[in-house]
């Protein structure tokens, strides 16, 4: 009987891709996935630290494997940012976890797996991530950070950038595009800080974008995700307008609209400096869109800084944003500040803002009807499998009532309602791709 795995992943989107890579190993040696945890002999959960809930959750899931374990035999790997974290303290109060593996070695779980373990200090990238979607794939393209925002754990777990080979990239792009992948997804922590040195001279983000986008196919969209404002030069701002591969949208992470915030979390950027940035990409390109992430009562924040935030919003316009409120994380320079604010202060602001964004990007969302769009078909509707969902190069979801198209192809159609936030779009040519 082949050997069998249960794996859980928590977090980001380099840890879904990570996810796939050790399946994609997994598969090499045989090890076949389980129908449930409780037919698996592997458990691996490739875990979460950026928020306390995630950690909560995970240590949940250890009280539910050692239960298991009290019955059975099977092997516990914990593994990602949690595992790097408290990889001593997860050893003294999780006995059900066999192997405690750190964001370097989670490449090697196999080598783990086997016996055969080696000290990995560097972060190696895997050959493919290429996940179970047929038409979309994440591909890392670099991993960590050095910017040590005050709030952020990210660069204590996942540890300085490392860049990957752009030969490496090119080569698993060319395979995604003989599997007939239609949407890349460039993924690192602080994507556009990518930086390798190829025979003697630095590839940057935007030399990289330039080779990708001259091997793929018109018919290709590439995204990237997390740019950091303070990384975007104007070579990659003109080749954003320039490039008809590179999708019209960009999630801009902005976090504070106030200069006494963003100084304090370190960010490296000024609201002027953002709001620049953001008339630069629209200026390069008319059609582009945005989306974000947002922190709410960071340590010294004042009502007068939150209403900057609320303010930045405004002028903006983001179709989406990821909005959350300040949880202390322990290592990190602001849980050591001056000025915690109380949880009803930051839930009240946190709530102020879900409700100012959502009402602020149903307009917007509602200018959009009557557009024409091209969408890549991914999905079947569950609800209705005789409709298609799919997404707009503005990441927008779109529900069209055309039986005749298959996931994976591009159709253009004209946005004709919006129920929620999903989109309704009539096609051109019915049944026809374009
Ligand atoms: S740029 Fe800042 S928020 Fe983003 S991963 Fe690095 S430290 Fe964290």
């Amino acid at each position: 009987m082949p050997l069998t795995y249960w794996l859980e992943t928590y977090g980001c989107q380099m840890n879904f891709a990570e996810s796939n890579a050790i399946e994609l190993d997994f598969a090499k040696a045989g090890i076949i996935p389980a129908a449930a945890p409780e037919e698996a002999d592997i458990a691996v959960l490739n875990t979460c630290s950026v928020r306390q809930t995630a950690e909560n959750r995970i240590w949940g899931r250890l009280g539910f494997y050692q239960h298991m374990k009290n019955e059975r035999k099977i092997t516990v790997i914990l593994t990602g940012c949690m595992a790097e974290r408290l990889a001593d303290d997860i050893k003294k109060r999780a006995p059900a976890v066999d192997y405690v593996v750190g964001t370097n070695e989670k490449q090697h779980l196999l080598e783990i797996i086997q016996n055969h373990p080696e000290v990995h200090e560097e972060y190696d990238f895997m050959t493919s991530y290429k996940g179970k979607h047929p038409s979309k794939s994440l591909l890392p393209i670099m991993n960590g950070c050095n910017n040590f925002c005050a709030y952020c754990i990210v660069p204590y777990v996942r540890g300085p950038e490392v860049s990957r080979n752009p030969d490496e990239i090119i080569a698993e792009i060319d395979e995604l595009q003989r599997m007939d992948v239609k949407e890349i997804t460039l993924l690192g922590q602080n994507v556009n800080s990518y930086s390798y040195e190829l025979s003697g001279k630095i590839v940057t983000f935007p030399d990289l974008l330039k080779r990708i986008t001259a091997s793929v196919s018109e018919q290709v969209w590439i995204r990237f995700l997390s740019p950091h404002p303070k990384d975007f030069s104007q070579e990659l701002i003109s080749l954003i307008g320039a490039e008809s591969n590179l999708c019209s949208h960009v999630h801009l992470p902005v976090q504070s609209g106030s200069n006494t915030v963003l100084q304090a979390m370190k960010r490296g950027y000024t609201r002027e400096s953002y709001l620049n940035l953001v008339s630069s990409l629209r200026a390069a390109d008319s059609a582009i869109t945005f989306s974000t992430d947002i922190l709410v009562g960071f340590p010294g924040e004042t009502e007068k800084d939150f209403e900057a935030t609320i303010d930045l919003v405004d002028r903006v316009g983001y179709l989406d944003a990821y909005m959350y409120y300040f949880n202390p994380r322990e290592g990190t320079e602001a849980m050591q500040m001056d000025g915690h604010l109380a949880d009803e202060i930051k839930l009240m602001r946190l709530q102020k803002l879900i409700d100012f964004q959502r009402a602020k990007s149903l307009k917007i969302k509602q200018s959009r009807i009557g557009r024409t769009e091209r969408v890549l078909c991914e999905n079947y509707s569950r609800k209705d499998p005789e409709k298609l969902l799919g997404r707009t190069e503005h990441d927008e979801i779109v529900l069209i009532d055309d039986a005749n198209l298959t996931t994976g192809s591009f159709v253009d159609v004209t946005i004709s309602g919006l129920t929620g936030t999903t989109y309704k779009g009539e096609t051109l040519c019915p049944g026809k791709p374009s």
